[in-house]
């Protein structure tokens, strides 16, 4: 395939810090990048080229888009799948709507990811009570109880220590129960792969959780070269498997068992924030690049970081960070710093 050429129009759904960071890049590269997005303000859209502002199934609003860019592409992965099937009759979309279909869904994808002959915490099915107490008595406590779509950041999430929790608990839509791990690291690999089937995966690195949500990134992560090799070589399976145009990235728990994948997001991901300032191609390039064609850049980390996040009031500690000669500083444009929002990120290079 030839590569997108310069001044071509990227379509992105999603009008996010992802998207925000992405734009950035794309500029970088000679792209210009038309969002989709159904806020009225939003930070992707202060950088965009152009801005549509509609509902993820409003259809002809969805044609008009799709006619007015070379490719669409996501930056978050609970986007209705009806969308990118409307999509897909126009224009290219990379990452598939095979892979989000997947991604979306706990349940599809630790199917997928078992079927790659790739390890997940023991899980079941759950729709209602009696599937519930089943799979306590199969999984045991302490376990954890997820919805199978549209949870983030710990939300749609409960953990049950003990069987008379069951009570408590009520079952609106399908969810998944899984054992409940007892990690002693959590890590992240970031793989990107292009239509030419080349691919590149980024070094493992250690993601610390506050209240569900990343906290802070440390890349690269301090794990044996086996562990190390071992995590790359699952991001990159699992890449090939769902031939995927674009970036992937591999949530996984480092267990005394060795590795098991907890979740994996089809798009940039915080965990690869580090890579902007850290390594030779941010993940946000190696995104465009992939879904445009080009030969992948170097992945090769020069600068050892520590990604902190800027969560609701943390914000304000920007004072402290600005005075920091090594702190690249990374703010998304939100005006109203709500709890548990992502409001920007530090990265601390040499840390
Ligand atoms: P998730 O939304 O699945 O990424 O979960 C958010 C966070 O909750 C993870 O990064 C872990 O810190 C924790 N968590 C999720 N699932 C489990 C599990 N099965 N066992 C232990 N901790 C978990």
């Amino acid at each position: 395939m030839a590569h997108l050429k310069p001044n071509s129009i990227i379509g992105i759904l999603g009008g996010g810090q992802l998207g925000r960071m992405t734009a950035i890049a794309a500029a970088q590269l000679g792209y210009k990048v038309h969002v989709y997005t159904c806020e009225e303000e939003s930070p992707t859209a202060h950088i965009a080229y152009k801005t549509t502002v509609a509902d993820y199934l409003d259809e002809e609003s969805l044609e008009q888009f799709a006619k007015e860019v070379a490719l669409v592409s996501f930056e978050f992965e609970n986007i209705p799948y009806k969308t990118l099937e409307i999509l897909e009759k126009y224009t290219k979309v990379a990452p598939s709507s095979k892979i989000i279909k997947i991604c979306q869904n706990r349940l599809r994808e630790k199917d997928f990811i078992n079927s790659q002959g790739i390890k997940t915490a023991p899980y079941m099915v759950v729709s209602n009570k009696k599937d519930l107490e089943k799979a306590i008595a199969k999984i045991a406590v302490p376990c954890v109880l997820k919805t199978s779509e549209m949870g983030y950041d710990g939300k749609g999430q409960v953990k049950i220590d003990a069987k008379d929790q069951i009570s408590d608990i009520s079952i609106e839509q399908e969810c998944v129960l899984e054992g409940f791990v007892e990690f002693t690291k959590e890590i992240s690999v970031i793989v990107a792969r292009n239509e030419q089937g080349e691919i590149k995966a980024y070094h493992p690195v250690e993601n610390i959780h506050k209240n569900h949500i990343l906290d802070e990134t440390i890349a690269p992560a301090i794990i044996s070269p086996k562990l190390e090799l071992e995590a790359v070589e699952i991001a990159i399976e699992l890449a090939k498997g769902l031939e995927l145009i674009g970036v992937l990235a591999v949530e996984m728990f480092v267990t005394k068992d060795g590795l098991l994948v907890n979740e994996l997001a089809p798009r940039p991901h915080n965990s690869g924030h580090y890579t902007i300032d850290a390594c030779v191609t941010s993940q946000f390039e190696q995104f465009v690049r992939a879904i445009c064609g080009l030969p992948l850049g170097s992945v090769n980390q020069h600068t050892k970081a520590v990604m902190k996040n800027l969560i609701g009031e943390e914000v304000n500690d920007i004072e402290k960070y600005i005075a920091e000669p090594d702190a690249k500083i990374h703010l998304y444009g939100k005006t109203h710093a709500r709890k548990g929002r992502k409001m920007g990120h530090v990265t601390r290079l040499n840390a």
